[in-house]
């Protein structure tokens, strides 16, 4: 009890769960499974929780297993080669710093543009001119469960618990709180999934949800490409900047499990004071930052305390002042590596603005503001100082500017 189970189907790992008990029950196992030409059934039953969908390629731990590119039977490993193995399968395992996830396969990119698609083109109802928020506000909160590594699927009384006070703290102030609603409605993005009750014409009410057991959620495939870190970036800022951009982004986010990515620095975010503060310690050492001092100090040193936005240097009695900035944060849960490439020199207002997505930097390095996408500076850059597109790229998805 208690250890981990893989699920194996046509070459790939597709979810894992944990074991909870394990017991012999024939009558269950018929009434689930029925009985083989023999009148055998397969009594011997895993009571399994945490369970978690993914899809990985089988392959890499298959390998290093030494069990060839093709599982048959049940495969039993020590919890030592799975402390070691893991990362090979477990997308929700630790990560090395500045580990990127792979580059995604063909089939795999056609599945994020479509979800992004249908992200862009969310049939929203009009109430008095302005755009309803039910449908943003439940697909935040549902990306949220997948951050969290839970079921994509959840029964009403559940979403209706948790999505309905939602409606009612973030939705426009005119509108009745139904989260009936995008737990139906939502079926038309082609992102979500509603299972336990057929489409019969009107929508259905809270109680025939309720009777009929419903459950709703991402769809298998929209599940598939929001798991992942870079893609779920991305469409969290797409919905905010499209659907919400008149509500507090840090506050919605914080409410569904989000909160790191209300800023480019991540979690631990603390209201702007004490910037230091923010940094992410490792567990166990308190004392000892992740970021490098050296970086911090070369970046600095590299632009003379000059912002790279705005040019200023903030005067001290005896020197100068600038902060160095992450471009994709250190923090939970953009882990963006502690490299120069990785790093800006600025002046702390262009930092709480940078960190706090109110500017964005272009692809010809243009800084501009997020609200207008108006041109404040051209990006200052030294000649030796190389910094990679990926980064801005992710900041520019944050700020919902992909
Ligand atoms: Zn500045």
């Amino acid at each position: 009890m208690g250890d981990e189970v893989l699920f194996y189907a046509e070459k790939k790992f597709v979810a894992k769960a944990r074991i909870l008990g394990l017991f012999h029950n024939q009558d269950l196992a018929k009434a689930v499974w029925g009985v083989d030409r023999d009148e055998h059934t397969w009594e011997h039953i895993m009571a399994l929780g945490d369970i978690v969908e993914f899809d990985v390629p089988a392959k890499p731990l298959l390998e290093a297993l030494g069990l060839g590119d093709f599982l048959r039977s049940l495969t039993l490993v020590s919890a030592e080669t799975r402390g070691r193995l893991l990362h090979l399968v477990d997308p929700s395992a630790p990560v090395g710093q500045g580990t990127d996830e792979p580059p995604p396969s063909g089939g795999t990119t056609m599945r994020r543009d479509g979800v992004f698609r249908a992200l862009s083109n969310l049939k929203v109802h009009i109430n008095d001119r302005r755009p309803s928020r039910h449908k943003p506000i439940t697909l935040l909160w549902a990306i949220g469960r997948l951050a969290a590594h839970q079921d994509r699927m959840v029964r009403w009384e559940t979403f209706r618990d948790e999505v309905g006070p939602l409606l009612r703290d973030f939705g426009l102030p005119e509108s009745r709180v139904t989260p009936e609603y995008p737990f139906w409605h939502l079926r038309s993005s082609g992102l979500w999934d509603v299972y336990g009750i057929e489409d019969q014409g009107a929508p259905p009410t809270q109680s025939k949800l309720a009777a009929a057991r419903a459950t709703a959620g991402f769809s298998r495939d929209a599940a598939k490409v929001l798991r992942r870190s870079l893609a779920r970036a991305d469409a969290i800022g797409l919905i905010c900047s499209r659907y919400l951009d008149d509500v507090d982004r840090e506050e919605v986010l914080e409410r569904v499990g989000l909160a790191g990515y209300a800023s480019a620095s991540g979690e631990l975010a603390d209201g702007g004071n004490g910037r230091e503060g923010r940094v992410p310690r490792r567990p166990g050492t308190s004392s000892q930052l992740e970021r490098d001092p050296l970086l911090v100090e070369c970046i600095k040193v590299m632009y003379g305390h000059a912002c790279q936005v705005c040019g200023s240097r903030v005067e001290t009695r005896y020197s100068h002042y600038s902060e160095a900035a992450h471009i994709r944060g250190l923090g939970r849960p953009h882990h963006g590596p502690d490299q120069l490439s990785n790093l800006l020199c600025l002046c702390p207002n262009h930092h709480v603005e940078f960190d706090r997505l109110a500017i964005y930097i272009d692809e010809d390095w243009a800084v501009r503001r997020n609200s207008t996408g108006a041109v404040d500076y051209q990006l200052k850059r030294h000649a030796d100082h190389v910094i990679e597109q990926k980064y801005i790229r992710y900041h520019r998805g944050l700020c919902g500017r992909p």
